[in-house]
Parts: C-alpha cells; sequence; structure tokens
C-alpha cells in the first residue's frame, strides 16, 4: 500500500499564453483576469462603465510581472470587438483562450417586462457572444488552437421565473457554443460553456435579504460560491488537463441544479 503524499492537482503554466476575458472589471470575470495573471498569462479584460475598477485590476495584474490592456469596449459593437482582438493579437503575438463572461440582468415579470429589457439582456448576453466570438475565431482557425469558454447560468438549463429575457440569452448561449464546439472541433478550438448558479458577486447582491435566505435554503452546498471558485473552473477548462473536452456544459452551483 502506498502511503506517500498525494499529488497536488498541478494546473498548467499559462506563461506566454494570451487571455481576452470580457466584463473583467469586476466580479466573476475579475477574478478569471486574476486567476490567469497569476498562472502567468498576458491578460486583455474588457470593461463598459467601471473606467475606475478597470484601471486599478490593471495595475494589479501588471504587478503579478504579466502584461496587461484593459480595454473600454461594449460587447454589443462588434466593430470595437475586432479592435479589441486585432489589438490584442499585434500586442501579444497571438490568442489562446477567449473567456465571454460579460453579463447583465434585467429580470422583471414578462407580462410587464418592456421591450428594452429584452433587447439589452439578449444583445448584451448572446449578441455580445457572437460578436466576439466572430471576432476572434478567424485567429483562432488560422493558429489551428483556441479555447473559448461561455459564461452561460443555471437559469439558462432550468429557467427562472421574471428571467424571460436572461434565461433566453443564457440558453441561446448553449446552444451557440455546442454549435461551434463541432464546427471547429476540426481545427483543434474547443468550446466549452460554464453554468454558475448564485455566486457572490454584484450581480447577486443586488437581490434583496429575504430572497437571498431563500435561495441558500436550496443550495446543498448551503452557501453562495466565489467568483474564484469560477475561475478556477475556466483555468481548468482552458489547460492541457482539459484538452479532450469540447462541446461540454459544465455547471458550478453548488449542488442547487442536481
Ligand atoms: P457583475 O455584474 O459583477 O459584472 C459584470 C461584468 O460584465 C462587469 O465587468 C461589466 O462591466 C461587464 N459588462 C456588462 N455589460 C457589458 C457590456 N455591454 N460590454 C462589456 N462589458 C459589460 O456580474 P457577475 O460577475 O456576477 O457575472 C459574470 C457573468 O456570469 C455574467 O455573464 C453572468 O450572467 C454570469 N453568471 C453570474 C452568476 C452570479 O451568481 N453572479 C450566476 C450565473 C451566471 P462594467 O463593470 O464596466 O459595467
Amino acid at each position: 500500500m502506498y502511503f506517500g503524499e498525494i499529488p497536488k492537482l498541478v494546473m498548467s503554466n499559462f506563461q506566454d499564453k494570451t487571455v481576452i476575458i470580457t466584463g473583467g472589471s469586476r466580479g466573476i470575470g475579475k477574478a478569471c483576469c486574476l486567476a490567469f495573471a497569476r498562472a502567468g498569462a498576458n491578460i486583455a479584460f474588457t470593461y463598459n462603465n467601471s473606467a475606475n475598477d478597470a484601471s486599478l485590476l490593471g495595475d494589479e495584474i501588471k504587478k503579478l510581472g504579466v502584461g496587461c490592456i484593459p480595454f473600454k469596449a461594449n460587447v454589443r459593437d462588434y466593430n470595437r470587438c475586432r479592435d479589441v482582438v486585432r489589438e490584442t493579437v499585434d500586442n501579444f503575438g497571438k490568442l489562446d483562450i477567449l473567456i465571454n463572461n460579460a453579463g447583465i440582468t434585467k429580470d422583471k415579470a414578462l407580462v410587464m417586462m418592456p421591450i428594452a429589457d429584452w433587447t439589452d439582456v439578449v444583445d448584451t448576453n448572446l449578441g455580445g457572444i457572437f460578436n466576439m466570438t466572430r471576432a476572434a475565431i478567424t485567429t483562432f482557425l488560422k493558429q489551428k488552437e483556441g479555447c473559448i469558454i461561455n459564461m452561460s447560468s443555471i437559469s439558462g438549463i432550468s429557467g427562472l421565473p421574471r428571467q424571460t429575457n436572461y434565461s433566453a440569452s443564457k440558453a441561446g448561449i448553449i446552444g451557440f457554443s455546442k454549435s461551434l464546439a463541432k464546427e471547429v472541433a476540426a481545427y483543434n478550438v474547443r468550446v466549452n460553456v460554464v453554468c454558475p448558479g448564485y455566486i457572490n458577486t454584484d450581480m447577486v447582491n443586488a437581490l434583496q435579504e429575504n430572497m437571498r435566505n431563500e435561495i441558500l435554503k436550496n443550495i446543498p452546498l448551503k452557501r453562495m460560491g466565489a467568483s474564484s471558485e469560477v475561475a478556477d473552473l475556466c483555468l481548468f477548462l482552458a489547460s492541457n488537463k482539459a484538452s479532450y473536452i469540447t462541446g461540454e456544459v459544465i455547471k458550478i452551483d453548488g449542488g442547487l441544479a442536481v
């Protein structure tokens, strides 16, 4: 019997890798930026409004000894997404990983939902993923290598009341990703989906306390997730330890959707 040390799960080194992360200024995106930077990757991240947060994060990442470009870029603007990809590749020489994380909620019962709330959520969450992925895909195909991780949600699998716009956008991401995974697999480009449950970020902190308590009762692990836990899953999916995983939809929800 072997009583030696159990080998730790060693994450692949991301030195000389380049990652684009949308919505990097806060929450899960920020945790991904820091996790990949600590693993040695050069980071390009986008933000929409949070210029101050983005600037502070940019400085924090550079102190880790890797390159970092914060881009003010609305993912709804296709031309701006193209700029982000072009400038990232010009600066770092290539693109290895795209994490489509930017997203918003505008929850309301359908009977009360203004058309603008439908359009804003679908155009940002699903349209944004089309825009960034469309802008980056040629680079990946030419390199014959790439990894795309799309941030969906449990809401896109199970549906949640008052989230018809959000659930539709997040379910759309799953269909988009499965289709693309089959389309680009022959070019050694992998596409996977991460579906968080409730993660402690501004998005979830905006919920009323009684609603948060109600949610906690239904989570088998009895707590919200941390952004860093989602970032760790992204690190794994982007690493060569996940080299045979594509077209997958992976929940990270403390057992909520079991
Ligand atoms: P946050 O609200 O904390 O952060 C959202 C990020 O997206 C910010 O960096 C924001 O930039 C950026 N963003 C929003 N709209 C745009 C836009 N039009 N263009 C570019 N960037 C934009 O969200 P979370 O970290 O909680 O969520 C991240 C992702 O994870 C989202 O896709 C969300 O749907 C998904 N998710 C989150 C869950 C959770 O429990 N937190 C659960 C399931 C899924 P800025 O700061 O500049 O506005």
